[in-house]
Parts: structure tokens; sequence; C-alpha cells
């Protein structure tokens, strides 16, 4: 009988054992550096995204954000790899519009679902797209852009970062719009496309804001329209699509984290308010803001308003992608 009590209570505290080290755990996270993966090459906007809220969240959770570049199959292979990531919140990604939405549709054998594999973090930043070419295309304004492509078709290079990335998709809208199908020139990331369009090697490509205001104003690229409603602040110059005559051309990108499904509550609370600082934070907001990024104000921020902007946006781009015909 003394045996048989001491056994219980030897169990009993192991169970009590067994449930204290995780949460014991998960109120020192974090206790190491968290690899943050970018689905893209480095220089281009998700990683300027990643790396600009990357550094304030850094100093709220007193550890590093250390940015891994993963590139391959539009933000797709480095997906699949956070989706496998042990879920302990030392491994999250900044995907987009591309990798968390339109993958979906044009990937009918994707190896992740974004919204049942992940666990969402927050909303870093809105980016809106622009149709730019090389400096020296030769067309004036969006409607002499639109003829030119569609009477030289055959000839035209349009730079992208791989099926599924947001250049793609943006530009699959372009091109459908205009009814051509140019040369599509795949590159790692809009960081490496965007050297190769300011070398004048392809023509245009459909890319964020945050990777182009520089060049833009530099004149080392020209850009034909900006596809919000509204004109944005750091390239006052730039039409929106709608005065420059195609209002269908709407394409607004984002920016946001995702953790691996499973990833422990607390540990994705911790990870969102620092988010949600970084965001507050005057000179991130600043340097955001100056690259053109729409920052998402309280209502467009935290897990559940992402989750929903994640199905929101695979309700928005499948049809688009299923009218191309285009799937991987
Ligand atoms: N945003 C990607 C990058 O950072 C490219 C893309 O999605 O088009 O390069």
């Amino acid at each position: 009988m003394r045996i048989m009590s001491r056994l219980v209570g030897l169990l009993a505290g192991a169970a009590l054992l067994a449930h204290a080290v995780p949460v014991a755990a998960q109120a020192e996270y974090p206790a190491r550096p968290i690899t943050l993966i970018v689905p893209f090459a480095a220089g281009g906007p998700t990683d300027i995204v990643a790396r600009i809220v990357a550094d304030h969240m850094s100093k709220t959770l007193g550890q590093q954000l250390v940015i891994e570049n993963v590139v391959g199959a539009g933000g797709t292979t480095a997906s699949t790899r956070a989706m496998r990531a042990t879920n302990d919140g030392y491994t999250i990604i900044m995907g987009h519009m591309g990798t968390h939405a339109a993958s979906v549709a044009l990937y009918p054998k994707l190896a992740y679902h974004p919204s049942k594999d992940f666990e969402t973090i927050g909303l870093a930043a809105g980016t809106p797209i622009l149709i730019v070419a090389r400096k020296d295309f030769p067309a004036k304004d969006l409607k002499d852009f639109v003829s030119y492509v569609k009477a030289n078709a055959d000839k035209m290079n349009m730079a992208h970062a791989g099926v599924g990335s947001v250049s793609f998709t943006t530009c699959l809208l372009l091109n459908s719009l205009m009814g051509v199908k140019p040369t599509a020139i795949p590159f790692q990331g809009t960081g490496p496309a965007l050297n190769a369009l300011v070398g004048g090697q392809v023509d245009y490509m459909c890319d964020q804001i945050v990777n182009l205001v520089p060049q833009i104003k530099a004149g080392n690229i020209k850009a034909y329209a900006i596809g919000t409603p509204e004109r944005n602040p750091a390239l006052p110059d730039v039409p929106t699509s709608k005065e420059a005559g195609l209002p269908a051309f709407h394409a607004v990108a984002w920016n946001a984290l995702f953790a691996p499904k499973g990833t422990p509550k607390p540990v994705l609370d911790k990870l969102t308010a620092a988010l949600d600082k970084a965001l507050d934070d005057e000179a991130t907001r600043k340097r955001l803001f100056d690259l053109g990024s729409d920052i998402p104000g309280k209502d467009r921020r935290g897990q559940e308003a992402l989750s929903k902007l994640v199905t929101s946006e695979i309700d928005k781009w499948s049809p688009i992608i299923k009218a191309s015909g285009i799937t991987q």
C-alpha cells in the first residue's frame, strides 16, 4: 500500500514537472536568437521590410532576429521549410501576398496551405505595386506603354521573382489586361530583378514600392503607375492606374509574419506584441513610410486581422490566376 501511494505520488510529481517545464521555457522565451526566414533574395522588398521590423523587434525581445534568405519557387520553397520547422517560436517567416495567398491557385500541389499550416503573427506593411520599366523604355505614359507592349509583345522581357511571387502574380494581372504574353524572366527576388531593370537587361516588371522609391527618384527606372486608388506620398508624381487609364490594374501587396502551426500562443503573443511595438516606433515608421509602405493601423494589426486578410486574398487572387490558365 505504502509502495502504491509512493508510486502514485511520484507519478503525480512527474506529471506536474512535465507541465511545469514548457511553461517555464515559454516564460523565458526568447532565450536565443530567432531565425526570420525571408523567402527571396537579399535587397528585395520582403528583405527590406523584414530587416526594418526585425531591427526594432530584436530590441523589444532582447534577442536578435537573424534573417535567413531562402530562395526558390517564388517563395514557396522557403514557406515549405518554415511550415516544417519546429514550432517553438525560434523559426518564423516574413511571408507575403504571393507565398501566403496567390501560391494556392498557382500550385495545385502546394505542400502547405497558408491558412491551415501557419499561425499568424501580424501584418508588417502594405506595399502598393508599381508598373516600372527600364529608363530608356520608349513610352511616355501608361497608355503609350500599353500600346508599345502590345505592338512588341514577342520582343518584351518581363522580370519577376518566380511563380508564386508578387511580381509574377501582379504582372499576370497586368499582362492579361493588356492581352499579351511576354517572355517572363525569373529571378530569385525582385532585388536582383531590379538590378537587371536598372541595367536595361529586361524591359518591365511589377513590384512592391519599398524596392523602387530610390531608383525611381534617381531616374534609374521609369514608373508608369501605382495600383492603388490614391497616389503615394513617397512618389507623388506617379499617377494611379485609374488616372493613367488602366483602372482594372488594382494591385496592392503586403508582407506579414507567420509561424509554423502549433507554435504556443504565449510565444505568438510575444512576437505579435513586439511587431506592434515596432509599428508604433517613430524611427521604424519613418523608414517604412519613406519607402512608400502603408503602415497598418491598429485595426489591421495582430493575429486575427492577418488570418482574415489571408483568407480574403486567397479568394481575391485565385479566380484571377485560374482565369489566366497558369498553374504549376
Ligand atoms: N517581394 C519579393 C522579393 O522580396 C519578390 C516578389 O514577390 O515579387 O524579392
